[in-house]
C-alpha cells in the first residue's frame, strides 16, 4: 500500500533560528538518507547546505504551517557526523540557548559546510632531481631550516605530505622557498585514511608514587565514563600521567582527544606527544587553512588519527572510537567561547565523555573553583599530585612593598640585585608584566589631560614600536601622538605606568651585556618568532625573559630560577567576583615557571598592596587553601558555583534606551519566575562605552539550574523576538567574565 503522507527528513539549516526544518524527499532518497549526511535545500531564496538530523516517521502528519519543499540533492554517501555528535550538538544548543542550525554547523570544517566533496586531495612534496646533486645541497649551508627540510624529505623518496612536514616544524614558507630554488616539487595526491598500528616511540618514564596512584585510579575505569580532576602542582608530572593513560587507550586501537588552551598548543607540546607515540596525530586549531583543517578533521573522523590534539573548537570533531578525553590547564579561560555560541569546552567535554562512555581528565595546577566544587560534590574524582617530579622543588615566594621600596625603571632595587645575582650564576630570569606596549597612559604634566580613546571608556596605550602611536586595546583604534597637550598646548606629555616595552628598555639599560627577550602579542606577530625565542631559552645561557601571560601557560623553562611578577594589582582590586580566582591562578602559574630544572627557584612579587589577603593565603598556604577559602566565600555570598547563572548582555548607541529596555524585561522575568530567579541589574558594563556603543548587562541567578533554564528559555525567546533593531543582545549561560 502506498504511504499517503510525503516522505520527509528533518534537517538543520545554518541560520540563526532555533528550530529544525522538514523537507520532502523521494522514496528512494528516504531509503538512502541517514542522519549526519549533508543535503542541499532551498531556503528562502537561497540554497543551503543542511545536515540531516533524522528521518521523519512515516505516520507523523506534516505541519501545515509551512509549504513542504523538496530537497535539491544528497551530498554524501555516508554520514559525516555520528549520532553522538548530533546529540551533543543538540544538547549544547539547548543548554547554551543558541540557534541549533548554527551550532550544528560548528561540527563541520568550512569546506564541508560550503558543500565541497568529501574526497580530498592534499599536497605532497618530493625532492627534484636537481636536489640529488651533491653541490646543490651545499648551497643550503646558510639556511638551517631549508637544509633540515631537504634532509627530511630525502628520507621519503615517494613523497611526504605537507601536513606531516608541518607537524615536524617544517613550514610551508620554507617549502615554497625551496620550490623556488627548484629543489623540491609539489604534487596533489589522494589522501589515504587507512590506520596504522600504534606504537610507543620512546620508553615511558618510571612513574613515581603519586603518579602511580593516579594511574591506578584511572586505568581500571577506561571502559566507562568517569570525570577526574588531576590537581597537581606545576612540574608534578601531570603530562606524564596523561601520556601513560593515553598509551593504555591507544593500545586498544581507540582514539584520544586532547584539548589545550589557545596558546598552549606550542611546538613543545606537539613535540612531546610525537616523541612518545608512533601514531597519527591530527592537529586542530584556529591557525589552519581550510584544506588542512579538513584533512585533520577527516583523520579524526575516519578513525585514522590516534590522537586528536586541539584547542576548544576541536571538541565537536567526530571521533568514532573515542576512548579518553583530556583537558589540560582546565582553568584556562580560552575554553569558554566568548562570543556567539558561548559554550564552555570543559562542561561539554564532560558530557561528551558521558555519551561516549569514556573517562574525562581535567588537569591543572590551579583548578577552577567550579571544578573544585564538582570534586567536593563527588562529581569529579579528585586526584592530587603534591610533589614535583624528578629533582625539582617548589620555589619560595617573597612580596615586595612598592610603596616603600626604592626603585629604578619600575623595578625595586632588591629585585635588580637578585636579577644580577641570578644572571651571574648563569641562570635565567623571567619578568612577568601583563601589559603590552610602552605605557598604559599618556598624561599632560601641566594640566593632567589624559589621552583617552574617543570610542571607549579607556585610556589609549602608548606604543613606541614600530613607530610612536596611540592604540586602544579595546576597539583597535590607532591615532598619531600629539606633539603638545591638546588641552593646554604645553609640550609636557608624559608616559605614565609600565608596559613591557618600557620595562624592556629599562632592563637593557641595567643589564647591557645580557639578552632581554620580550614575549607578547606584538613581539610574536611574525610566524616562527616564538620558536626562535624558545630555542634561545632552551640554550643554557643566562638571559632575561620578559613577557605577558603568554609566558604563564604550561611552558617548561628549565634554566629559569628567578621569577619577578611586576604588577598584578589591578586583579586584586577588581570588583568581578571571579577576579581573585584569576589572579591567584596567574600568580601561581607564573611562579611555577621558576626552578623547574635542577636549581632552587625564587619568586619576587612587587605590589602596592602587600597586605592583600589573597597574597598572604597564597604565600603561606598555597593555591589549594586559597581555593577552599574562596569556595566558602562564594557559598556565603550565594554566588556560583553555589547558584547557577546566566548573563544577558546588550549594547546600543543610546545609553538610556538600552537600560530601559533591559529594565522592562527584567521586570517581566521577575513577575513570571517569582522567587526562583534572582535578577541583578541591569547595570552598565564595567567598561560602559566600547567602540562607540553603550554596554549593559544583567545577571540572572538561581539555586536550581532546571528552574533557571526553564524560566529564562521562554523569556529569552520573547525578548529576542521583541527587541528593537538598534539593540544588540546576547545570552551567556554560565558566564565567566562580565566585560
Ligand atoms: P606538569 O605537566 O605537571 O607541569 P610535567 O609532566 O611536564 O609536569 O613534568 C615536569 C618534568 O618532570 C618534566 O621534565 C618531566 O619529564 C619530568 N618528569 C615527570 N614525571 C617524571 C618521572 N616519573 N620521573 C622522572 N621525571 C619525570
Ligand atoms: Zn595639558
Ligand atoms: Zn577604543
Amino acid at each position: 500500500m502506498n504511504n499517503p503522507l510525503p516522505f520527509r527528513i528533518r534537517v538543520a539549516v545554518p541560520v540563526p533560528i532555533h528550530e529544525y526544518f522538514d523537507y520532502e524527499v523521494s522514496a528512494q532518497q528516504y531509503a538512502d538518507i541517514q542522519a549526519g549526511m549533508r543535503v542541499t535545500v532551498p531556503f528562502g531564496r537561497q540554497t543551503c547546505v543542511a545536515i540531516v538530523i533524522e528521518k521523519v516517521a512515516l505516520d507523523v502528519p506534516p505541519s501545515t504551517q509551512f509549504k513542504l519543499k523538496k530537497i535539491i540533492q544528497i551530498l554524501d554517501e555516508q554520514p559525516l557526523i555520528d549520532p553522538h555528535i548530533l546529540q551533543l550538538l543538540t544538547w549544547s544548543a539547548q543548554y547554551y540557548m543558541y540557534p541549533l542550525g548554527e551550532v550544528i554547523q560548528s561540527a563541520l570544517p568550512t569546506r564541508l559546510r560550503q558543500g565541497h566533496h568529501y574526497d580530498c586531495v592534499t599536497t605532497q612534496w618530493q625532492l627534484t632531481p636537481l636536489a640529488h646533486e651533491e653541490n646543490t645541497l651545499k648551497q643550503l649551508k646558510r639556511s638551517e631550516k631549508q637544509r633540515l627540510a631537504v634532509e627530511y624529505i630525502q628520507t621519503h623518496p615517494h613523497g611526504v605530505l605537507e601536513t606531516e612536514l608541518n607537524l615536524h616544524g617544517i613550514s610551508t614558507a620554507t617549502l615554497k622557498a625551496l620550490e623556488k630554488k627548484q629543489l623540491v616539487q609539489q604534487n596533489e595526491v589522494q589522501i589515504d585514511f587507512s590506520r596504522k598500528p600504534v606504537g610507543l616511540a620512546e620508553k615511558q618514564l618510571t612513574a613515581n608514587t603519586e603518579q602511580l596512584q593516579a594511574l591506578e585510579q584511572i586505568v581500571p575505569t577506561l571502559q566507562n565514563y568517569a570525570g577526574y580532576l588531576l590537581d597537581g602542582i606545576t612540574g608534578s608530572g601531570k603530562t606524564e600521567v596523561y601520556l601513560q593513560v593515553m598509551w593504555q587507550v591507544l593500545k586498544q586501537n581507540k582514539q584520544v582527544l586532547v584539548l589545550v588552551p589557545e596558546i598552549g598548543l606550542t611546538p613543545q607540546t606537539i613535540a612531546r606527544f610525537r616523541a612518545r607515540f608512533d601514531c597519527h596525530i591530527a592537529l586542530l586549531h584556529s591557525g589552519l587553512n581550510d584544506t588542512k583543517r579538513l584533512h585533520a578533521w577527516q583523520q579524526a573522523q575516519t578513525g585514522q588519527a590516534g590522537i586528536i590534539l586541539g584547542t576548544r573548537s576541536a571538541l565537536y570533531t567526530p571521533i568514532p572510537d573515542l576512548g579518553l578525553i583530556i583537558l589540560d590547564e582546565e582553568h584556562d579561560l580560552s575554553f569558554k567561547q566568548q562570543e556567539g555560541f558561548r559554550y564552555h569546552a570543559r562542561d561539554v567535554a564532560l558530557y561528551r565523555g558521558y555519551l561516549a562512555k569514556c573517562p574525562v581528565i581535567l588537569g591543572s595546577a590551579t583548578p577552577s573553583i567550579d571544578s573544585f566544587a564538582l570534586a567536593k560534590q563527588g562529581k569529579l574524582k579528585h586526584i592530587m599530585l603534591n610533589q614535583r617530579a624528578g629533582h625539582a622543588r617548589m620555589p619560595k615566594m617573597q612580596i615586595l612593598d612598592l610603596k616603600i621600596a626604592p626603585k629604578q625603571h619600575g623595578l625595586s632595587l632588591i629585585l635588580i640585585e637578585k636579577i644580577k645575582a641570578t644572571l651571574q650564576q648563569g641562570q635565567q630570569v623571567l619578568v612577568f608584566l601583563n601589559r603590552r606596549g610602552y605605557a598604559p597612559v599618556l598624561m599632560c604634566e601641566s594640566c593632567a589631560w589624559q589621552a583617552n580613546c574617543p570610542r571607549c571608556d579607556a585610556h589609549f596605550t602608548l606604543h613606541t614600536q614600530p613607530y610612536q602611536h596611540l592604540h586602544c586595546h579595546h576597539c583597535g583604534l590607532i591615532q598619531t601622538l600629539p606633539k603638545q597637550c591638546p588641552a593646554c598646548q604645553h609640550p609636557t606629555l608624559k608616559p605614565i605606568g609600565l608596559g613591557t616595552v618600557k620595562i624592556e628598555e629599562g632592563l637593557k639599560e641595567l643589564f647591557p651585556e645580557h639578552d632581554v627577550l620580550r614575549v607578547d602579542k606584538d613581539s610574536t606577530r611574525h610566524v616562527g618568532s616564538l620558536e626562535k625565542i624558545y630555542a634561545q631559552i632552551h640554550a643554557e645561557k643566562p638571559l632575561i625573559l620578559l613577557g605577558t601571560q603568554m609566558l604563564a601557560k604550561g611552558h617548561h623553562f628549565p634554566h629559569v630560577s628567578l621569577v619577578a611578577i611586576l604588577d598584578i594589582d589591578a586583579g586584586l582590586l577588581s570588583v568581578d567576583f571571579r577576579a581573585p580566582e584569576r589572579t591567584a591562578q596567574l600568580i601561581t602559574q607564573v611562579a611555577g615557571r621558576a626552578g623547574r630544572g635542577d636549581y632552587h627557584g625564587e619568586v619576587i612579587l612587587q605590589t602596592l598592596r602587600p597586605e592583600h589577603p589573597i597574597l598572604h593565603t597564597l604565600l603561606e598556604h598555597g593555591y589549594r587553601t586559597f581555593a577552599e577559602q574562596t569556595l566558602k566565600e562564594r557559598e556565603t555570598a550565594c554566588l556560583p558555583p553555589y547558584r547557577y547563572s546566566i548573563l544577558i548582555r546588550s549594547d546600543a548607541k543610546n545609553e538610556q534606551h538600552n537600560l530601559a529596555f533591559l529594565s522592562q524585561n527584567a521586570k517581566l522575568l521577575t513577575d513570571n519566575a517569582q522567587q526562583s530567579v534572582d535578577v541583578w541589574g541591569p547595570i552598565p558594563a564595567p567598561m560602559q562605552r566600547k567602540a562607540g556603543k553603550y554596554h549593559a548587562h544583567m545577571l540572572l541567578l538561581a539555586s536550581s539550574r532546571v528552574q533557571l533554564h526553564h524560566y529564562v528559555k521562554h523569556w529569552w525567546q520573547y525578548v529576542r523576538a521583541t527587541a528593537p533593531s538598534d539593540i544588540r543582545l546576547s545570552i551567556d549561560v554560565d558566564p565567566q567574565e562580565f566585560g
